[in-house]
């Protein structure tokens, strides 16, 4: 397997140090897509689909049993079918566990002792549970804006935890520096990681029996769902495993939106948009995703759309699916009044099937207000 970079095809052997292209622009990675079609099925964690991964047979997992989440009925009438899945449920509280167990599998098969991330919450706590499960030493940058309940999560692991004051860019660029000589194990950089959050479609598939739903909506900030969405979904119609790719939907915050503001305005490049206010969604503020190209294209080939919600909008999904029993954080509950936005705008269309993704647990959120 090499690196081979997004912008000018540049190939580089994998090294623990390397995260990016000389150039500057993210890293995909060159692999042998073709792979037996056949599934660990008594394997109940993301592992089960370890024939579609970057992982060598005789490579020791790092697992806590991350993956095969439920996926429930939210809204299911005559009409329209619109199911929730409860990645929230994964061991650390969101679906960040899904990129850290494959991307610190593979960094401990490298022979990595030591990794840094960045992280305003979920990631950090992802990384750092996996790291103590593999006995890596980890330490993680955190904006001083931090929920309090995440840095005691990420603390309790174990990890170090760097608090750098500013914004979330002074943070990435705080960890960057430390990244010259110490593995950055990035959620957002390291493309092993989007290979773990890729099961998430082969889970849909999987539990809808081999069929596809129509559309498939989740938050967007730098876009480590919505691109795992389309590796996974790419990946299995390329195999011939499902006919056609769903329509991937994304949610911005309104506050900083440049994904949302590209795609309505039809560009082919996603340019910053620095974050007019604060909001909610937290998990999901990201003033210029780093594999922009890359989304557009997923837009592109998937027929996908993206909307904008406010914090009261917000507010109000958290407190839908709070009555219907399910306790997300602000970021997860964008989805909400994005699928009745899609409907709106006629996207979301009669007795369609949509699997909208929960991504953060409620229960380490600072938002405590209903
Ligand atoms: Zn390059």
């Amino acid at each position: 397997m090499q690196f081979k970079c997004s912008q000018c095809c540049t190939t580089y052997d994998v090294t623990p140090l390397r995260y990016k292209c000389d150039c500057g622009s993210p890293l995909t990675l060159q692999k042998n897509t073709s792979y037996p079609k056949k599934w660990h099925t008594s394997t109940t964690s993301l592992w089960r689909y370890r024939n579609t991964l970057p992982i060598t047979p005789d490579t020791e997992i790092v697992t806590l049993g991350e993956g095969i989440t439920p996926i429930i009925p939210l809204d299911v009438t005559d009409t329209s079918e619109h199911f929730v899945k409860l990645d929230y449920l994964c061991p650390t509280g969101s679906y960040k566990d899904r990129g850290a167990s494959v991307l610190i599998t593979y960094l401990k098969s490298l022979g990595v002792t030591e990794v840094v991330e960045d992280s305003s919450g979920n990631a950090g706590a992802a990384i750092a549970a996996y790291c103590a499960r593999a006995s890596i030493h980890c330490t993680i940058y955190c904006p001083t804006s931090t929920s309090e309940s995440k840095l005691k999560q990420i603390a309790a692991y174990g990890a170090a935890i760097e608090l750098i004051p500013g914004n979330r860019m002074a943070t990435t660029e705080a960890v960057k520096q430390a990244a010259e000589n110490i593995c950055y194990a990035s959620h957002n950089w390291h493309p092993v990681f989007l290979e773990g959050t890729k099961t998430i479609a082969y889970e849909i598939v999987d539990q809808f029996h081999g069929n596809v739903p129509s559309h498939i909506i989740c938050p967007v900030g730098f876009g480590s769902i919505y691109l795992g969405l389309y590796i996974g979904f790419r990946e299995m119609c390329n195999e011939g495993i499902i006919d056609s790719v769903p329509r991937l939907l994304g949610v911005q915050p309104e506050t900083c939106c440049p994904i949302y503001r590209a795609y309505i305005n039809k560009t082919d490049t996603i340019t910053r948009m620095r974050q007019t206010g604060k909001t909610l969604a937290e998990g999901i503020t990201a003033e210029i995703p780093i594999r922009g190209k890359m989304i557009l294209e997923a837009i592109r080939d998937s027929n996908g759309a993206f909307t904008t919600v406010s914090d009261e909008e917000i507010k109000y999904g958290m407190t839908t699916l709070a009555g219907k029993g399910i306790y997300v954080e602000p970021t997860s509950a964008v989805v909400i009044k994005g699928y009745e936005k899609f409907q709106e705008q006629g996207i979301i269309r009669k007795n369609d099937t949509t699997v909208s993704i929960l991504t953060g647990s409620g229960l380490k959120s600072s938002y405590g207000e209903f």
